[in-house]
């Protein structure tokens, strides 16, 4: 069976996002940009399961500018199988991201989607969603564990009030949570053979896809910077500031 993993180029989660002075988003110039957490997760379970002998092979997706490959790459490096840049500059919102997949679904014809189960950058948990409804098959969002079973996967959701375990049909969509695994670091052996790996690059507009924004940012801007804190001299106070200065009791 054949998986598609849909992954995400985004701000490295681990340095501190800037607000670009103009206030029309998040600064992008010269800042460290790796694979959204979420997907590399993604991209572990497929990896997994093609190690286990379920999934033959495992091909990676993303959107967007040419150094998107790089992303590719990684994911190659870590076991991937082959890579498709869909190319463009435009600001691709979870919508876009949804028909574009489905196109490449219509010519790779997976048995099995995997997405992150949300972008670290938009924060918007839509694009999973999305596809499935476009492509009306089934769906199961937040997984923390796939078992394939022949034509069906049995898998567990992280929900509110605890677990759910739902069995689906295949060909599906999910979405990966935290605890669905822990993704490998890629090795410089693997990181080597990945350059030789094959990545198709395509644009929007030869899969008939507009990916012009729907929504328009009107202005992004720093939360407002937390005051200093203040030292009480004991419980008594705290307990009046907070009756009658916060008025939170
Ligand atoms: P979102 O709905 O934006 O929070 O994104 C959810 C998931 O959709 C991500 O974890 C990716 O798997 C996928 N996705 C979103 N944007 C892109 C993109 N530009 N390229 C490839 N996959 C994407």
């Amino acid at each position: 069976m054949k998986v598609l993993v849909a992954i995400k180029r985004v701000v490295d989660p681990n340095i501190k996002v800037r607000v670009k002075a103009d206030g029309t988003g998040v600064e992008t110039a010269n800042v460290k940009m790796a694979m959204n957490p979420f997907c590399e997760i993604a991209v572990e379970q497929a990896i997994r399961m093609k190690e286990a002998g379920a999934v033959t092979e495992i091909v990676v997706v993303s959107i967007g500018i040419p150094q998107c490959q790089e992303t590719l790459r990684t994911a190659l490096a870590m076991g991937a199988d082959r890579g498709i840049l869909v190319e463009t500059d435009a600001e691709v919102q979870p919508l876009a991201v949804a028909k574009v997949l489905k196109a490449i679904v219509a010519k790779e014809a997976p048995g099995l989607i995997i997405l992150g189960k949300q972008a670290v950058d938009d924060d918007c948990n839509q694009a999973g969603q999305m596809l499935a409804a476009l492509l009306n098959w089934p769906q199961a969002a937040f997984i923390s564990k796939i078992t394939l079973n022949g034509d069906h996967a049995d898998v567990t959701r992280e929900i509110d009030g605890g677990l759910e375990h739902l069995t689906i049909k295949l060909p599906a969509v999910v979405t990966a949570d935290l605890r669905l695994n822990e993704p490998r670091y890629v090795t410089l052996p693997n990181i080597m053979k990945a350059k030789k790996k094959p990545i198709e690059v395509v644009k929007p507009d030869a899969l008939g896809v507009d990916v012009t924004p729907r929504l328009t940012t009107l202005k992004v801007q720093e939360p407002p910077k937390r005051g200093a804190g203040v030292k009480l001299a004991d419980v008594a106070e705290l307990v009046d500031k907070l009756k009658n200065e916060a008025k939170v009791i």
